[in-house]
Formats: C-alpha cells, structure tokens, sequence
C-alpha cells in the first residue's frame, strides 16, 4: 500500500482511499479489466463508492500515465496498470486480453505518412486472433 501511496504522489494525484483501492485492483491484476470489473472489485471494500468515481478515477490515473487504456474499437476500454512497453494480443471471440513481453520496432515515420500537423504521442501494438479455447468451440 505504501508503494501506491509513493506512486499517486509521484503522478502529483492527491491520494484517496478511492484511488489506492482502484490503483490495488489494477496492480494485482493482470486481465485487463474493463472499468465495470473494477467498480465490482472495488466495491466489495468500499460499498458506497460510485461506478462514477471509479470511472473518473481511471481517466485521472490514464492521463497521469498509471494506466494504460487499452481500447479494441467498437468496445468497451479495458485497463491496464502495466504501463511499460508491451504488446496486447486479444482473441477476438472471448475478448480476453494477454500481455506479450516482447519489445517491438517503432513505425519509422516520414514527413507525409501522417496529415500535416499530426503530433503521435503513442504507438501501440495489437495483435488479433482467436484463443486455444475459443479455436476448439468453433471446429
Ligand atoms: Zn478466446
Ligand atoms: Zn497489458
């Protein structure tokens, strides 16, 4: 809990219960939960904690950068609480969501691959498929 704590005030967040027990349930878990599976968590400790306060407390950690916000388009955002570089392969039957510890090249960009103007500040990379368990459902 004291490493939370030292985390929250090196992102300059002010610490709150609220925000320790939703910062918990992202460090010990490593399925990337979508924010629902979290206000479920969450409230199991603190019964009158909003699924707005967890919602905003995710987007607050997100933007500081304690959370990565892993969005499959067209789905709901699943996080993350491993911020390092990492690689997503998520199986598109189930939606679960794996982490792949493997370092990746950066796009070599060019001046006119992007629109004028366009500053990236991120790059991602996911990998789709189908799961062992989902495979066998569909033979
Ligand atoms: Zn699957
Ligand atoms: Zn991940």
């Amino acid at each position: 809990m004291e490493n939370l704590i030292k985390k929250l005030r090196e992102h300059k967040i002010s610490v709150t219960p609220q925000r320790l027990a939703v910062l918990a349930v992202l460090e010990s878990r490593r399925d990337h939960p979508s924010a629902e599976q979290i206000y479920q968590e969450v409230r199991r400790q603190h019964p009158a904690i909003s699924f707005n306060t967890v919602y905003k407390t995710l987007e607050i950690l997100h933007q500081r950068g304690l959370v990565i916000k892993v969005n499959p388009l067209h789905e709901v955002a699943r996080y993350d609480g491993q911020v390092h570089h990492h690689a997503h392969l998520i199986c598109r039957s189930c939606r679960r969501i794996y982490d792949v510890e493997k370092e990746f090249p950066a796009l070599a960009l060019e001046p006119g691959d992007l629109p004028p103007g366009f500053r990236v500040e991120s790059q991602t990379l996911t990998l789709w498929g189908l799961c062992r368990d989902c495979q066998k459902k569909s033979d």
